[in-house]
């Protein structure tokens, strides 16, 4: 495993880091495609790779064998064809705009979900006298984006809707998956076994990173896992064959003494009790670093980890900075200069997350491009 450092010179000056561990990933997607199978396990990429670089994530599963990428919008679809030029991309959006001309010169597979895209996407179909790819999503309760079960019917009812498309994956998305005892699960599993049974013979799709772990009978013919491919544990019962795959860090900028009384920050929210020691570190919510990790009195906020130890946010996380108490690391721990983990083995995204009144997702898809992305190759 080598350390690709593509830019040295601005490590150097880098103020943050997100280290990106691309044979993790890969090792992740391996592990999902081995529990699901024979159900095919695809890769789901929107979001810039959920903001670790689309680029770099796309070619490294593809490589390692991944032939079916989600993304979500248009822009994102002509990225993912140019890094996987022989694999299915289902662009989860649907016909955003005038989008359909591109989706049809790059091949790539818009996912419908009212029947005004049916109709534009089959009339499509039908001027290019050829049979151009489609994924019909069907709601079966998230109440998102998806067919109405009335408009799913009438579909069914009038094949000559969708005359010359090829309908390649009937899917639909759960609302509750992260909580396995949710009654919820179930409901949607049964309607999506009658409503999907309407186009037999198309290859079915329900389930995501928490979907997969609710069990064999949710997995149908294909899987679409986005955060679990990154490590992140998106079921709150049953931990996913992941490990993570995502290391933040930001530099530490200054270690200084604050007095009992004084106050850290914007709106003085933190006061120092005893004699403390505050290290400034360079990421905030300009960075992603959620304001609402900010630590008030009586609730606990977030955490970085310096050597080792952890050490609580103390005052408001402002623009582009973070304060943190490091009173009880022991002498010389905290150094300026040196980086200060915001994720990391000990420190998980779900943890960051939780501490900011959020979810993990938020905190890894909003990381900033302040950082500098550095990738753990996934060749040797
Ligand atoms: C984002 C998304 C996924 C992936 O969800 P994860 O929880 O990240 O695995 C799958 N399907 C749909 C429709 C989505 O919008």
């Amino acid at each position: 495993m080598t350390v690709n450092m593509r830019m040295p010179e601005s490590l150097a000056s880098a103020t943050g880091t997100i280290t990106v561990d691309l044979a993790q990933i890969v090792t992740n997607w391996r592990a999902l495609a081995n529990k699901v199978a024979p159900a095919q396990c695809a890769a789901v990429v929107k979001a810039d790779a959920y903001g670790l670089g689309a680029e770099r994530v796309i070619a490294a599963l593809a490589r390692a064998g991944c032939s079916a990428f989600f993304i979500a919008t248009p822009d994102e679809a002509e990225l993912a064809r140019k890094l996987a030029p022989q694999a299915c991309i289902f662009a989860l959006d649907g016909l955003v705009g005038n989008s359909a001309a591109a989706f049809d010169r790059l091949s790539v597979t818009p996912v419908l979900s009212t029947l005004d895209d049916v109709v534009a996407w089959s009339a499509l179909s039908r001027s290019r006298g050829a049979k151009l790819p489609a994924a019909l999503h069907i709601d079966t309760g998230l109440n998102r984006l998806g067919l109405p079960v009335r408009d799913v019917r009438r579909l069914a009812a009038e094949p000559t809707m969708m005359a010359g498309v090829e309908l390649k994956l009937v899917m639909s998305h759960l609302a509750s998956a992260d909580n396995p005892r949710d009654p919820k699960n179930r409901d949607q599993l049964l309607a999506f076994e009658t409503l999907s049974a309407l186009f037999p013979g198309v290859p079915r799709s329900l389930a995501a990173s928490d979907g997969l772990m609710l069990g064999a009978a949710y997995h149908f013919d294909l899987v679409r896992p986005g955060y679990a491919l990154y490590g992140g544990q998106a079921s709150q019962s049953s931990p996913a064959p992941v490990k993570p795959a995502v290391t933040v860090a930001a530099r530490i900028l200054a270690v200084a003494d604050v007095v009992p009384g004084e106050t850290v920050g914007y709106s003085a929210t933190w006061r120092a009790r005893r004699p403390s020691r505050i290290a400034t570190i360079a990421a905030g919510y300009a960075d992603g670093i959620p304001r609402s990790a900010s630590a008030p009195d009586g609730r606990p906020g977030g955490h970085v980890l310096i050597s080792g130890h952890l050490a609580p946010i103390v005052g408001r996380v402002s623009m582009d900075l973070i304060t943190v108490d490091v009173t009880d690391l022991p002498e010389g721990a905290a150094m300026p200069g040196e980086f200060a983990k915001l994720v990391a083995e000990g420190l998980t995204i779900e943890d960051a997350g939780f501490a900011a009144g959020t979810i993990g997702y938020e905190i890894l898809t909003r990381l900033g491009h302040r950082f500098t992305r550095l990738y753990l190759d996934d060749t040797p």
